[in-house]
């Protein structure tokens, strides 16, 4: 299987490029040139396996010059630092609704499934390409992202991390996941500034010549972990099929029977995933896209229209704040027939304008169904689907599932819905005990211990030693810092290198 940009389908890659590069050199996305089939004697055997098998089976058809063997080892190393047996248990709720709960892994949001795996992935590839500098990865993070990233990548051989996260624009909880960190190779600092100035900042290293050379003058390359890398996509197909297979193993469904999929959305990457696995040919009815307050994907799919000048809201479910949902631009690619020159002129669009149209005719866009909840109707829907169901939802996976009554409401479809639930309640303690028991909490500790007596949902372990765990990492940087940390995280130069003699 070779890879392609979305800009020029000429450019080709390697999975092994494809990981290590991240992006293409057109600035495209790197897509896979087509989609292999899941045929049921496929899926048959699937159903017979455990998730790490499941999830190499699926990569082993993508990542050519990966052996199945050396996948399975990379599955279960991933998956073994999750919670339970199984790393992502679909969860009956109600007939027909299942939850698929992308959690239990060490920091409590899906955005583990595939940054557990993702270094050993990084590693392993630029071991096949021949070579052997040391990987410097750089993330820009609004919370989620950037803690899971620091998790994946803690001691792994051959690597350093860096994580940028705006000083005051974390939650708390988010904040004390990154500044405890633990790890040799694991470095994080605040910028003074929003999300928006950290990306920026971080993406302007990227290409900086000057950072560039001398981090190489000293063996390092820079890479990155955020979620347009295939490295990351990937691992995220398997989970939309591994559910499906519990399904069947549950006799919940019949064979060839359709499913949909309820996603809560921001960059586009988890449901583009399903996406992949739909054109793979698993048995999907619709992919029900779930938008906050932020809902330009929403609109897009009812207008055709995509536009960033609009207002931007601090919502309640803040991985899902983002107005450039940088995955889309992969399905525009499919739905446009692979029209790499339609992509390069809407995406032109949207860098000169901050916006582009395209006429939704195509078959591909079928599938999506799309609706947006407001931030009443998040906190209405947590404490309702605590009262009716005995579920506690997060704040993100309750916009999906205020989403989906919406969508059951107005077409009475029966199809059975499996909601994709991204995070753990804890980790949003107090606006979900607030919105569950009508309350005001507004002590990140306190809430945490009010929700466990409320709902009586188990609180996990990870939570609630955060508590007990000492600072690491202090250093807050000007926005015009950038360069400078990281030089004097990587290379040691001037002060402030070695951040853990300041535990
Ligand atoms: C990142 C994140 C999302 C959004 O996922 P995308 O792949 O960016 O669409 C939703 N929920 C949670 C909890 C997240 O961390």
């Amino acid at each position: 299987m070779k890879y392609v940009s979305t800009r020029d389908r000429m450019r080709t890659y390697t999975a092994a490029e494809a990981i290590v590069k991240g992006i293409s050199d057109d600035g495209g996305l790197i897509v896979p040139s087509s989609f292999p089939v899941l045929d049921d004697g496929k899926l048959n055997a699937l159903t017979e396996m455990d998730y790490p098998e499941r999830a190499a089976s699926v990569l082993a058809e993508y990542l050519d010059g990966f052996s199945c063997e050396e996948l399975l080892d990379y599955a279960r190393k991933a998956y073994s630092r999750f919670d339970g047996d199984d790393p992502c248990p679909l969860v009956k709720v109600d007939d027909g609704l299942y939850m698929l709960e992308l959690w239990h892994g060490p920091t409590f949001a899906f955005k583990d499934m595939a940054l557990t795996l993702l270094p050993h992935l990084m590693v392993a590839s630029k071991r096949k390409l021949g070579d052997d500098s040391r990987t410097l990865i750089l993330v820009a993070t609004s919370g989620d992202t950037g803690k899971a990233a620091l998790e994946g990548f803690r001691d792994v051989e051959g690597t350093e991390i860096i994580v940028f996260y705006p000083a005051d624009g974390v939650s708390a909880m988010q904040k004390r996941q990154m500044v405890t960190q633990q790890g040799s190779n694991v470095h994080v600092a605040g910028i003074k500034g929003n999300f928006d100035d950290a990306q920026t900042a971080v993406k302007r290293v990227f290409t900086d010549p000057e950072v560039i050379a001398k981090l190489k003058a000293h063996g390092i390359e820079m890479s990155s972990a955020n979620s347009i890398n295939w490295g990351r996509l990937a691992p995220q197909i398997a989970y939309y099929i591994s559910a499906y297979c519990d399904l069947l193993n549950s006799g919940e469904i019949t064979k060839g029977e359709k499913v949909n999929f309820v996603v809560p959305t921001g960059n586009f990457g988890n449901i583009l995933a399903g996406y992949y696995a739909y054109k793979m040919g698993l048995p999907v009815n619709k992919l029900i896209v779930a938008s906050n307050a932020n809902n330009i994907l929403s609109d897009f799919f009812s207008k055709g229209e995509y536009d960033i000048n609009r207002k931007f809201f601090k919502t309640m479910s803040p991985s899902m704040d983002i107005l450039v949902s940088s995955n889309l631009e992969r399905l525009i690619f499919e739905a446009t027939g692979r029209d790499s020159a339609k992509v390069r002129r809407l995406y032109d669009d949207l860098k000169n304008k901050g916006r582009f149209e395209l006429e939704l005719d195509a078959h591909d866009f079928d599938v999506f169904e799309a609706g947006w909840a407001d931030e009443d109707e998040t906190k209405e829907t947590i404490h309702n689907f605590f009262d009716l169901d005995d579920y506690v939802l997060d704040p993100h996976t309750a916009v999906a599932v205020s989403v989906y009554s919406d969508y059951a409401d107005e077409t009475d479809d029966a199809t059975p819905t499996v909601i994709v639930s991204t995070a753990s309640p804890y980790k949003f303690a107090c606006d979900v005990y607030n919105a569950v028991a009508d309350a005001r909490e507004k002590d990140t500790d306190k809430a945490v211990m009010k929700l466990s007596m409320f709902t009586a949902a188990e609180c996990p372990d990870g939570i609630l030693a955060l508590n007990s765990l000492p600072v690491r990492h202090t250093k807050v940087i000007p926005r015009d810092g950038v360069k400078q940390a990281v030089y004097d995280f990587v290379l040691g130069d001037g002060e402030g290198s070695a951040d853990a003699d300041k535990e």
